[in-house]
């Protein structure tokens, strides 16, 4: 038995990063960045007003009080999107709105609720004092021009997005998504609506795989349902390989008679190997290659699909896509429950994690158990020959999807 680590390895070496592509902005939402970006304009791009008042020189009101008011004499008004035609000197103001450019002699902002504008609007009671540069935004504060914004492999959200648009960009390289074919296999496999015949079971593992990738980006093309025999099997990963970046396969990969994926890669002139990896659910795992395009071949018990895919599968297709973080996400949590692994492997459980960060077991762990799937939303790496007690600190790994 391997230790999981080193088939993650194996995984990641067996993928490249595909060629990115060049898409717009507002659509590369969770995407990597396949090159780094840097900022085509600072931000803010000109000193502006925090704030609806006046422009005016702070000197000007050192003895301002709402008792005794400084009148100033309004010289004009810088609506958003203008600039001021003439400065602010000393005994004067200028009426200015959040985000307008601060005039020349400027060197403060009054708020509106300590300025009276007199009746004919030429002049204003200030009522209070402002300290130098208060209420201004300076130029560059927040991002400099040619400043990097964007690291080469980072995870796009919505704040970058923001970020970038604001500083000139409208159009980003990303790593494209990878096309993944999902091939199950098992002549017990029936599709709803179809009635099951005796012996039969619906298939589940081609469209819950479908719906993990898909929310990493990946594109899963799912194929025809391929029963326990070497030709359909190979028919079927031929058209797999030929059309897609990488293929998944569920079930059909342990030693059994009627296990076809290991002879079909090796029938299509590829080469793969079988690992024991010392994990629970999830033993056997399958890495191949058919003209260079990888294969990975899942064990067919839905509980060991979705680990073996979150733990060894997952890293590979966001490598794929340029990532730099390819692991899944720790969060700290509280043990409502006590854990115990008696085996010699170590067992993710799947467990459920509430906003609180208590942590409890999601239900029956058994590998061929759907119910808990739905229930989970973490796994908890508990160690072979563990025992862990409730109340005790853990860190889980957050299943997103
Ligand atoms: P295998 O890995 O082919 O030996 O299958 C192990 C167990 O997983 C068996 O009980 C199969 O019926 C079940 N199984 C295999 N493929 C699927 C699938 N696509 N959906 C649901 N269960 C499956
Ligand atoms: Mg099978």
């Amino acid at each position: 038995m391997l230790p999981l680590e080193e088939v993650v390895e194996k995984s990641l070496a067996s993928v490249t990063t595909l060629k990115p592509e060049l898409i717009p902005l507002w659509e590369s939402c969770r995407r990597f960045a396949a090159e780094e970006m840097y900022a085509q304009v600072s931000l803010p791009g000109f000193d502006n007003s925090a704030m609806d008042g006046f422009a005016v020189v702070s000197s000007d009101l050192k003895q301002a009080s709402e008792p005794t008011p400084v009148t100033l004499r309004c010289t004009g008004v810088i609506p958003a999107g203008s600039t001021a035609e003439h400065a602010v000197s000393r005994g004067t103001c200028m009426k200015i709105f959040t985000g307008s450019p601060i005039p020349a002699g400027a060197d403060a902002v009054i708020m509106q609720e300590y300025c009276q504008t007199n009746e004919s609007g030429k002049s204003v009671d200030c009522t209070d004092q402002v300290k130098p540069w208060e209420n201004i935004r300076m130029t560059g504060e927040d991002v400099r021009e040619g400043e990097r914004v964007l690291a080469k492999g980072q995870l796009i959200n919505a704040g970058a997005i923001g970020l970038l648009a604001a500083t000139g960009h409208h159009e980003i390289k990303v790593g494209r998504r990878p096309k993944v074919a999902l091939v199950a296999t098992g002549s017990e496999l029936e599709e709803a609506p179809q009635e099951l015949a005796p012996g039969k079971i619906y298939d589940s593992n081609r469209t819950m795989l479908a719906s993990m990738i898909s929310s990493i980006n990946g594109i899963p093309k799912r194929y025809p349902i391929v029963r326990d025999d070497l030709r359909e099997t190979c028919s079927v990963l031929e058209s797999a390989f030929a059309e897609n970046d990488i293929v998944l396969t569920s079930g059909g990969v342990s030693v059994g008679d009627h296990d076809h994926v290991k002879p079909a890669i090796k029938e299509l002139g590829g080469t793969v190997g079988l690992w024991k990896v010392a994990i629970k659910p999830g033993k056997p795992f399958v890495l191949g290659q058919v003209n260079g395009r990888p294969l990975f071949g899942l064990p067919g018990n839905p509980a060991s699909a979705l680990v073996t895919y979150q733990l060894m599968v997952r890293p590979s297709l966001l490598k794929m896509q340029g990532a730099t973080e390819c692991r899944l996400a720790k969060r700290a949590g509280i043990l409502s429950e006590s854990f115990t692994n008696k085996g010699d492997r170590r067992h993710f459980v799947r467990v459920a994690i509430n906003p609180l960060g208590q942590v409890s077991s999601s239900g029956g762990q058994r590998s061929h158990m759907l119910r808990s799937l739905a229930n989970a939303n973490a796994l908890l790496d508990l160690p072979p020959e563990s025992h862990l007690t409730k109340g005790e600190s853990v860190e889980v790994l957050i299943i997103e999807d």
